[in-house]
């Protein structure tokens, strides 16, 4: 096993599957069954999921709405979809805890970094909802700062696509895909892994990224194993 801790960044969007807004049962079920393997390898898990397939508070802005609430907004979004993917993940057996940047005690624990690392230590799986809690932040930024936090050895970024390439893939044919990138040379060409913040606090605190296509069955563990899936920046 080549991780000990990792720190699983799910985006929500990626949760819509096919659908155009919401939460696919499909894709959902598909993740928890990913995970359970790794997890049944003994690796400790913490994941943060995004809230991109129900709000985003960029969204809100067009909709008359003011920026900061459309961000709150966006936070809820992912606490709902937190509460859908540990529903799933506890319906396959395992055991989990929701820890929320934003206090909803009735639902969910507050963020306590020494908490969630025991947490992990018991072999419970993490997940973090609601972002950090403050407005202006992405679920990129929150998987960056609580991986840092609970002392994660990587960022596992699932995506659609399998990696980071020269290009966009999905408009330039000739596009390549990197199997490592260090830092600087994603910040120089201008490629896009994860916002600014997130990236920065990443590389200021070497914490190695792995960008790799989620839906693909079998990617994450072969993380795990050490395979080279994906893209690793460090
Ligand atoms: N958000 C925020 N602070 C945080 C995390 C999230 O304000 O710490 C808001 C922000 O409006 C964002 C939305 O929550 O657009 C949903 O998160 P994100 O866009 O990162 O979701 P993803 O793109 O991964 O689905």
């Amino acid at each position: 096993m080549k991780y000990r801790r990792i720190l699983l960044k799910l985006s929500g969007e990626a949760l819509m599957g096919d659908k155009s807004y919401g939460i696919d049962p499909v894709r959902l079920q598909q993740y928890a069954n990913e995970i359970k393997e790794i997890k049944e390898m003994g690796v400790e898990v913490a994941i943060v999921i995004g809230g991109g397939n129900i709000f985003r508070g960029v969204q809100a802005e067009q909709s008359g709405i003011d920026r900061v609430q459309g961000d709150y907004m966006g936070m809820l979004a992912t606490l709902i979809n937190a509460m859908a993917l540990q529903s799933a993940l506890e319906q396959n057996g395992m055991y989990t805890r929701l820890m929320s940047g934003i206090k909803i005690e009735s639902v969910c624990e507050p963020f306590i970094r020494r908490r969630a690392i025991r947490h992990l230590e018991k072999g419970r799986i993490v997940i973090f909802g609601a972002g950090i809690g403050n407005p202006y932040f992405t679920t990129d930024s929150t998987a960056s700062l609580r991986a840092i936090e609970v002392e994660a050895e990587v960022v596992l970024k699932g995506t659609r696509v399998d990696g980071v390439y020269t290009a966009d893939p999905e408009k330039d044919e000739n596009a390549t895909k990197y199997k490592n990138i260090s830092f600087h040379e994603v910040y120089e060409k201008n490629l896009s892994v994860m916002d600014m913040t997130a990236f920065t606090l990443c590389q200021e605190n070497n914490l190695p990224i792995i960008v790799f296509d989620m839906n693909k069955a079998g990617n994450l563990s072969k993380i795990i194993k050490g395979e080279v899936i994906g893209t690793l920046i460090s």
